[in-house]
Formats: structure tokens, C-alpha cells, sequence
């Protein structure tokens, strides 16, 4: 009530006014009535005359744009000036923080890895992210209040969209490329539409390849187990000598073999794809690892290939022992079962300036047509088919190899020419490589590699 007092003091200080007009138009006139009326008509003229200044200064500031302080009177309308004033900060406060929450809001819904597309009663775009406007091949500005049915014609989203049966999402092929959406939309408000979409060629595409890898898996254990059951049941219902029975029992244990290379190599794919990277602080003598491959490979090729296999390296890598085994021996074992008799195998280390190091697997095999190098390292792979299950391959090798070396933060190059022989190569990061005694490296000129590609 700090606007009474000044009000009173004001209609005191009219009354005065007034009072001091009357009395002299009265002693001018004489007459008593006249007085009193003009009195209280200036008295109550110049209240009204403060009134109406005051009045139209704060009128004049509420019709602008209100950004300086409202007018400040004493009395009433300073009163009424600062409680309009502090109403209007209020409001624009509570504009500013809500305009605010809505970017956040937006920006929180930009950021999103779905698309996200905003359709009024018509179908018309509201707002969309940019995410919707890649799947959608829409331009978030210029597209804005088009209607979306306009832009994106796809048949099954345009009907999908009026059906406005939404339980199951739509699987629609990106107007864009050649992926693959998922689109589902859900209503709000008053006629409005949600539409999110989810880029899910990936999925599918891991989903397929886990399709194909089931279906290759139990093709390759189907096969071995329909001849042990064929030889269970000749066993079973015809006698046999015991030469024929040895015989028998020989090509069991070879499919036997065959069966448990098989869930070996899955096994062991199973836990390079489980198990966390190994760390660069366990160091494996290289050349104790070629002897042990050296040794099996002899033992494999029995004496049909001249082998070079020997290079003393004096070199460390950083890494899983076991792993590094079997991707050097994997390649080695491949260069052996694929050369044929009289064709030579080696292997030849080299430090290169960087730091990093160079482990080539050469032989003068038959090589490798240019159409099959990069997909070689895909499970169950093979370019020559019955070769590999001849001589007990599983079409695993490479994909270890190629798992081992990414784990190892390496990579495996692979070079060959049809009628040449091929080159396969495991690329060591200097992180992982360390020499510790002199080397007398693996002379690949000494043997007949020198016409493999990469020379
Ligand atoms: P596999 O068990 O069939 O050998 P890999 O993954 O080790 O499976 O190899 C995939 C395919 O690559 C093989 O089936 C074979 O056709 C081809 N290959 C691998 N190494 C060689 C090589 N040294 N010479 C020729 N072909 C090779």
C-alpha cells in the first residue's frame, strides 16, 4: 500500500488547490455557490489532469517494445508501472528458458542415431533431423511444411503412412542408396505423426552373414558325418576281412580328423573374436615359432618341396604366442598343401626402416586369380574347393590369420598371380617389434621365389 499515501497527499494537495480557486472566485464573485463548484471542479480537473500524464507515459511504454524500465512515478501508477514491468520480465524469462529447453531439446533429438520426422494433420513436415533428411533425401530447411507423401513416393511408405496401422514397423529400401530402413511412426497430439527411421543394413547384413556361417557349419559337419554313418552301416550289415575293416576304420578316422580340425579352427576363431587384444608387453621369440612351423611343415610336405623356412631373425614380436603360431603356421601349412611336388616354400623376415616388420610366406604354387585375393580371408572361403578338403582344409585358415593379425595391430597383405605361386605377407606395427640379437635373414633370392609377384 506504498501508493496510498502519495494518492492522499495528491487529493489533499487537489483539495487545497481547489479550496484556494474557490475562495478567490468567490471573494471575486461573491457568490458562495459558484465558488464551491469551481473549486471542486479544479481540484478534481487537476487530479485528473496528473491522472492522464501518468497515465499515457506508461501506456506510451507498454506499445513499445518494453526494453527500458517503465516509467517511475510516484504513487499509483508507479505502482501499477512496476508490477506490469516485473510481470513482462517474467514472461520473457519464461519465454527465454523455454525457447532455451526447446533448442536443448531439439539439438538432444539432432543428435539422435535414428532419423526422427515430425508431420502435422496434413502429413506436412514439421521438423525433421538431419539424420531423417539423409534417409528420407530430404532438405531440412526448404522441405519444411511440404507435404511428405510429395517428397518420398515409395508406394509402401505412402500406403503404410494412410493405413495408419503403425503395431508393425516398415522395412523400406533408402530412397538414397542401396541400404535398407526401418520405419516405424507413432501419433501425439492432435492428428500428429512421429516418424523414425533406423538405417538397418548392417543388421541385416550381420544377420546374413550368421545365416550363411550356421549354414556352412553344418554343411561341413554334415558331410564327414554322413560317410562315418555310411561306413557305420556297411560295418554293421557286411562282414568284412579284417584287411577291408582296416581300411574302413583308416577313412573313419580320417573324416574323424577332419570333424575336429573343423570345431578346432571355430573354437579357435571363437575365442580371437571373445577375448580382449593382447597387450604389446609379452614378447615371443620369432624364431623359436618358425622352427616349431619349420618342423610341421617338413612333416607335411614329406620330403616333396624344397623348403626354406629357416631365416634366423633374432627378432621379438609383441603378442599371444599360441596366436601368432597359428597365423604363421596357417600360411605356412597353405603354401605346403597348395604348391605341388617340386614347388618351393619360404619364408623371409624383414626389418623395414619405420620399425615395423615384414613376415613373407613364398611359394611357387599355383597362385591365386586376382577376382578371389579379397575374399579369401572370408570364413569358409576356398578357391579350389576340393583341393582344401583333400588335403584336410577347413576354409578357416585365413580368417584366423587375418583376426590374429588385427588383434596383433597388424595386417595380412596378400599378393599372387596365377601360374607364379604367391606371396602372403603379416605386417607387424614397430610397437610390436623389437630386434634382440644379430639376424642372418632368410635369402629370398636363394630360392626359386624370385618370380613371385611383389618383387
Ligand atoms: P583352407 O582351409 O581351404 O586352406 P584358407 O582360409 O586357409 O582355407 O584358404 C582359403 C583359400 O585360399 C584356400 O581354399 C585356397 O583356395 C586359397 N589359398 C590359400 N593359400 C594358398 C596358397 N598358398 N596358394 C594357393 N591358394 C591358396
Amino acid at each position: 500500500m506504498t501508493w496510498l499515501l502519495p494518492r492522499l497527499l495528491m487529493a489533499l494537495v487537489a483539495a487545497l488547490l481547489g479550496f484556494v480557486i474557490g475562495a478567490a472566485v468567490r471573494s471575486a464573485s461573491g457568490a458562495d455557490g459558484l465558488g464551491l463548484a469551481v473549486g471542486v471542479v479544479s481540484g478534481v480537473l487537476l487530479m485528473m489532469l496528473v491522472d492522464a500524464v501518468r497515465g499515457s507515459r506508461l501506456l506510451g511504454w507498454l506499445r513499445g517494445n518494453q526494453f527500458e524500465n517503465a516509467p517511475r512515478d510516484t504513487g499509483l501508477w508507479g505502482e501499477v508501472g512496476y508490477r506490469i514491468e516485473r510481470a513482462v520480465r517474467d514472461r520473457d524469462r519464461a519465454v527465454a528458458r523455454s525457447r532455451l529447453e526447446l533448442e536443448q531439446f531439439l539439438s538432444a533429438i539432432e543428435a539422435s542415431p535414428n532419423g526422427v520426422l515430425m508431420l502435422d494433420l496434413q502429413e506436412q513436415i514439421v521438423w525433421c533431423n538431419r539424420v531423417a533428411a539423409d534417409h528420407f533425401a530430404l532438405d531440412p530447411q526448404r522441405d519444411l511444411r511440404q507435404r511428405i507423401t510429395n517428397l518420398v513416393r515409395a508406394p509402401a511408405f505412402v500406403a503404410y503412412l494412410q493405413a495408419g496401422r503403425y503395431a508393425e514397423p516398415l522395412v523400406l529400401g533408402n530412397s538414397r542408396g542401396p541400404g535398407t530402413l526401418s520405419i516405424v511412426v507413432r501419433e501425439y497430439g492432435e492428428g500428429m505423426r512421429l516418424v523414425l527411421s533406423l538405417d538397418i543394413t548392417e543388421r541385416l547384413r550381420a544377420e546374413g552373414m550368421r545365416r550363411d556361417f550356421v549354414a556352412n557349419v553344418s554343411h561341413e559337419i554334415r558331410t564327414p558325418l554322413t560317410v562315418l554313418s555310411g561306413f557305420i552301416e556297411t560295418m554293421h550289415s557286411l562282414p568284412l576281412t579284417s584287411v577291408e575293416r582296416d581300411r574302413v576304420l583308416v577313412l573313419m578316422n580320417q573324416q574323424t580328423q577332419r570333424m575336429q580340425t573343423l570345431v578346432a579352427d571355430l573354437l579357435t576363431l571363437a575365442q580371437l573374436e571373445g577375448s580382449p587384444r593382447p597387450g604389446p608387453d609379452r614378447w615371443v621369440a620369432l624364431d623359436a615359432l618358425l622352427l616349431r612351423v619349420a618342423a610341421d611343415a617338413e612333416a607335411l610336405s614329406a620330403g616333396r618341396h624344397p623348403l626354406h623356412l629357416k631365416p634366423v631373425t633374432g627378432v621379438e614380436l609383441a603378442g599371444v604366442e599360441s596366436e601368432l603360431l597359428s597365423a604363421i603356421a596357417n600360411l605356412v601349412t597353405n603354401a605346403v598343401r597348395y604348391t605341388p611336388d617340386g614347388g618351393e616354400v619360404g619364408v623371409v623376415w624383414r626389418l623395414l626402416e619405420d620399425g615395423s616388420g615384414e613376415l613373407a610366406v613364398v611359394d611357387t604354387g599355383p597362385g591365386i586369380a586376382r577376382e578371389h585375393i579379397p575374399r579369401l580371408t572370408e570364413r569358409f572361403y576356398r578357391v579350389d574347393g576340393s583341393r582344401s578338403r583333400e588335403t584336410g582344409g577347413t576354409g578357416l585358415g585365413l580368417s584366423i590369420v587375418k583376426h590374429v593379425m588385427q588383434r596383433h595391430g597388424g595386417e595380412l597383405m596378400i599378393q599372387s598371380e596365377v601360374g607364379k605361386g604367391s606371396r602372403f605377407r603379416l605386417l607387424f606395427p614397430s610397437a610390436r617389434v623389437r630386434q634382440v640379437s644379430d639376424s642372418a635373414l632368410g635369402d629370398e633370392a636363394a630360392f626359386g621365389a624370385a618370380a613371385v609377384p611383389g618383387h
